[in-house]
């Protein structure tokens, strides 16, 4: 082997010698080669040789002391993407582990983002993580990112700032979700220096003159430390938390109050051997300085869902300055650091694993195993609830738009998401190209495409599934408008025929007469009182005889000729104003009669029903109909079934009628007698000739004895 070429991983397989064994270590090599053929003469912007970067990145997993597959991936991240070696050779080469993380940092890298809108941002890293199959491509790209980050002065301030932007809106949040504090840190520091040089100056100075607070951190170390030392604490360190600039930039910005206020906080950590230790510390601090009130957490007896432990509680040090503290043993502080990251760490002294830390591998390894049993790591974010957005899912629009929507959302929810005018005009939805219903739970990272039609309009049912309150509130609202339009109508049209009864019109009536009529009702406009009379709250023919009295001529002899209307047609369409009874399922081909309840609208019964009868008793209420000839839609009606009890009984009628296309909407079973069982079948049929369609079906069945509609 060529002397020269092991110069450049030289640190990195120093550091891999720690906690790897030979074997892996040539793997490592091979990887390297590989790598660095691939990118043959390739340069980075430094102009130094391009493999000097997936080195770097290695070198960064490596110590986190990630497994072997991270590190060869992470030498191999950006062959596949900038070199002709593919996915299939580094497959055959070095196994599917390796490659599938490289295609997938691959991909990663690929995917765009471009919007700096926060909530589209924030949509992004949901994304990310949702997108992944295994976390430890998250982990390398996230490496990937922080060496780009630092050596980000080779890039123009343009490309700088462009990435640093991303840094701060991408990357930043999910190293924190993922409990790697480490590297949330720097991205936020680096990123902060390159989108803001100016006011990261003008904080990184404010921090570096404050001797007195130097002074004061000295102090107050000092004495915890001898306090520590008198209980026979054997503490690690004691250290005042440095600043973050990017923090403070932060909690300036969030809680608009100046930089000396925010300045103004000690932040210190204690770093012990052991969890005892831990609570040893804190009573020590919480008798050196007063705690303040409800502010001690206990992560350690309970970790955060990402694993963090430690203890944290707020004091009120010398002259009442606030002191934040954390206090941790030096495991918990490295698995702080790392977070998930951890748990790839080689596991070679795993009887020295504290009972502390054990909790929280076994909380890792739970994660792991709902990973592997789930397909995708959607379902695996979905599963662990690692304080990852479990009630949310992601839904492309056709264009790659991102929505976000509660978890339970349909497409209908998506198409009010997109548009009040979608929704309303919505009649089919397509989920990653194939037709669903309406009613469907939406997955994360599925597209969804609405299908319209100008005159649509929102059916009442959606009601029954639509979890977003935009949806409900639309719909309700447009179905209102739509009862008000529909009433409207139906009110003219029983005015018009009582008046043509009178041999009158609208028309005929004087202006100044009919505005008298709506002064003494209160009404602004005609049509306020068509809805009045079309929801039935007034009497068509007695607003008839009144108009009718205005007119000059001489009052029509027809009325008590027994005039005869002419029945009102019904299409089935007229929406909320139509309502078809439960109580005899009317459809059509049926005979009809309506009822115009007050407030209401029109009743549709069949001329049998045994509440008619009932009903005669409000002669003027009642209105004849008829169906229209070109009468279409789906109506519900009911049928009584009754039947020899046979196994399987249910089944072979569901079957039956389901051969005639016909939807079951109910079924329920009322008698039992012996061995015989009437169900009540509540089925949706076009018409009469589509009902018989399914009676006879029915019949055919050799258990079924009688079929009815009562
Ligand atoms: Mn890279």
């Amino acid at each position: 082997m060529d002397e020269q070429d092991l110069k450049p991983i030289a640190p990195l397989m120093s550091l891999l010698g720690d906690y790897m064994i030979a074997p892996q270590l040539k793997a490592v090599q091979d990887a390297y080669e590989v790598a660095k053929t691939a990118h043959g003469p390739q340069t980075r912007a430094s102009g130094e040789p391009y493999i000097y970067h997936p080195i770097a990145v290695a070198m960064i997993l490596a110590n986190m002391r990630m497994d072997l597959p991270s590190i060869m991936a992470a030498l191999l991240h950006d062959v596949a993407e900038d070199t002709s070696y593919g996915y299939k050779d580094i497959k055959r080469r070095f196994g599917k582990e390796v490659a599938d993380l490289v295609e997938g940092v691959t991909k990663l890298t690929q995917m765009k983002f471009r919007s700096h809108q926060e909530a589209q941002a924030e949509n992004f890293q949901k994304m990310v993580l949702a997108m992944v199959q295994d976390l430890r491509v998250i982990i390398i790209k996230l490496a990937d990112r922080l060496h780009n980050m630092r050596t980000l002065d080779a890039l123009s301030p343009t490309k700088q700032k462009r990435i640093a932007q991303e840094t701060l809106e991408i990357f930043a949040p999910i190293a924190l979700r993922l409990g790697m504090h480490a590297f949330h840190l720097e991205f936020e520091e680096r990123g902060f220096y390159y989108v803001h040089p100016m006011r990261y100056r003008i904080i990184k100075k404010a921090i570096e003159k404050g001797g007195a607070e130097k002074k004061l951190l000295k102090k107050i170390s000092d004495t915890m430390d001898a306090k520590l030392k008198a209980q026979n604490i054997s503490e690690i360190s004691v250290n005042g938390r440095e600043k973050h600039l990017y923090s403070i930039y932060k909690k300036m910005q969030e809680k608009r109050i100046p930089l000396s206020e925010v300045l103004d906080v000690y932040g210190f950590r204690i770093i012990v051997k052991s969890v005892d230790d831990c609570y040893r510390a804190l009573g020590v601090a919480h008798n050196l300085y007063k705690p303040v009130p409800g502010h001690f957490k206990d992560y350690i007896a309970i970790p955060k869902l990402n694993g963090y432990q430690s203890l944290h509680t707020n004091l009120f040090g010398p002259d009442g300055t606030p002191i934040e503290l954390q206090i941790r043993t030096q495991d918990m502080h490295a698995l702080a650091e790392d977070g998930v990251a951890a748990h790839w760490r080689y596991k070679a002294k795993e009887s020295e694993i504290h009972p502390a830390q054990a909790k929280l591998r076994q909380w890792l390894e739970n994660l792991l195993e709902i990973q592997k049993s789930s397909g995708t790591s959607l379902e695996f974010i979905e599963n662990a609830k690692i304080d990852l957005y479990p009630d949310e899912v992601y839904i492309f629009t056709p264009k790659g738009k991102i929505l976000e929507l509660p978890s339970g959302s349909t497409p209908v929810d998506f198409a009010y998401a997109v548009h009040t005018d979608l929704g309303n005009m919505c009649v089919a939805a397509k989920v990653d190209r194939r037709y669903v219903p309406l009613s469907t739970r939406l997955r994360n990272g599925q597209t969804v495409q609405i299908l319209t039609q100008s005159k649509a309009q929102p059916n009442p049912d959606w009601l029954n599934f639509v979890v977003t309150a935009k949806a409900r509130s639309n719909i309700r609202h447009r179905l209102k408008h739509q009862k008000h339009h529909a009433a409207t109508r139906l009110g003219k049209k029983l005015l018009d025929r009582e008046l043509k009864l009178l041999a009158s019109s609208l028309r005929k009536i004087p202006k100044d007469h009919l505005h008298t009529l709506l002064k003494t009702y209160r009404y602004h406009t005609i049509k306020e009182l068509f809805y009045d009379i079309g929801i039935g709250n007034r009497m068509a023919i007695l607003e008839a005889k009144r108009l009718a009295a205005f007119e000059a001529t001489a009052p029509s002899l027809q009325m008590e000729m027994g005039g005869h209307h002419e029945a009102l047609m019904i299409k089935g369409t007229e929406g909320s104003v139509l309502h078809f009874s439960t109580c005899c399922y009317p459809i059509p081909g049926d005979p009809i009669i309506g009822f115009l309840s007050e407030g209401h609208g029109i009743e549709v019964h069949t001329e049998e029903c045994k509440k008619v009868s009932a009903l005669k008793s409000h002669p003027d209420r009642l209105l004849s109909l008829r169906w229209n000839k070109d009468v279409r839609g789906e109506f519900k009606t009911k049928i009584y079934v009754e039947a020899e009890d046979a196994p399987g009984l249910l089944a072979s009628i569901g079957n039956a009628i389901f051969q005639t296309n016909t939807n079951i909407e109910h079924v329920s079973m009322t008698e039992r007698d012996g061995n015989c069982i009437t169900f009540v079948i509540i089925i949706t049929v076009r018409d009469r000739l589509h009902l018989a369609d399914v009676i006879r079906q029915l019949k055919q069945l050799k258990s079924v004895l009688k079929i009815i509609r009562r």
